[in-house]
């Protein structure tokens, strides 16, 4: 599913659809807090979002960001069959042919970012029994509250993520944890946004007077965008989430920040309040 490549500033940044999925909860269930007709409403606006069954349908997004002879990856979607997200994804992801359809070769890509660790957005990070990384020449930079979150968790998804997609990271010399905002380099900034979960981070892109947000999961659905309360059922504590999203899509409407997207049908967008009513604008 190409989703093309915008340019901002001197930065190209390259959408790349791991794959189109449908969760294992209805549309309503997958999000909490909405006012009664939000849905009914929803599923007339938004058709792409809402699969058979009523099942919400969402897109994995991950992101190559080119800039200065340098190739940036920000987060790896759900991964290949072996990965612990193909028991829901049932499908394998198709990052590395969306990759190579860009050009983008896996040696190239010097850092990748871990906007959080669900297990969409690490799923191409080790394989071979975790003795190889997908990306062998990236540094991996995780927020250290992610990384202990789930270092210390006893749930067994959780334990299986942390060995097989995590630790091999750390074993193979190849993280970098971060407790606060980090410059990647002068036009991109990796940021706390935490709620969704402990570690949650995004990234800001500034260059040549033109501004991005690489958003991860601040927001899971254009519902979210005029409705900030409400929360992701993935949110692991919905009212910084809700603090959070609120605070990052102010932001991106007052500094005209392109809003770049995890899971919305379409990655690239303009938050615009019209009437009051404050919306995702694809394009
Ligand atoms: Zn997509
Ligand atoms: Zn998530």
């Amino acid at each position: 599913m190409p989703h093309g490549s915008t340019q901002v500033g001197e930065v190209e940044i390259i959408a790349l659809c791991d794959g189109v999925l449908e969760s294992s909860e209805t549309i309503e269930e997958s999000f909490l807090g909405a006012p009664s007709g939000t849905w009914d409403d929803a599923r007339v606006r938004y058709p792409d979002t809402v699969g058979p069954s009523d099942l919400w349908r969402l897109h994995v997004h991950c992101f190559a960001l080119r800039t200065s002879g340098r190739t940036i990856l920000v987060d790896t979607g759900f991964g290949p069959v072996t990965a612990p997200a193909f028991a829901w994804a049932k499908q394998p992801g198709r990052l590395p042919v969306e990759l190579a359809e860009a050009g983008v070769e896996a040696g190239e890509v010097d850092t990748v970012i871990v906007t959080h660790v669900h297990d969409d957005h690490i799923g191409w990070t080790a394989f071979d029994g975790g003795r190889t990384l997908h990306f062998p020449n990236a540094r991996y930079v995780i927020h250290r509250n992610d990384w202990q979150w789930m270092a210390e968790s006893e749930d067994p998804e959780d334990v299986e993520i942390f060995a097989e997609l995590m630790k091999p990271i750390a074993d193979l010399g190849a993280l970098q944890l971060i407790e606060d905002r980090l410059e990647v380099s002068g036009e991109l900034t990796v940021v706390p946004a935490p709620g969704h979960t402990p570690g949650h981070q995004v990234v800001l892109v500034d260059s040549g007077g033109r501004r991005a947000i690489v958003a991860g999961d601040t927001a899971n659905h254009p519902v979210q965008v005029t409705l900030p309360g409400v929360a992701s059922g993935t949110d692991s504590d919905p009212e910084l989430a809700v603090r959070t999203r609120t605070d990052l899509l102010g932001r991106a409407e007052r500094e005209d920040r392109l809003f770049v997207t995890g899971h919305f049908p379409e990655p690239f967008g303009r938050i615009i309040t019209e009437g009051g009513i404050r919306t995702f604008h694809s394009g």
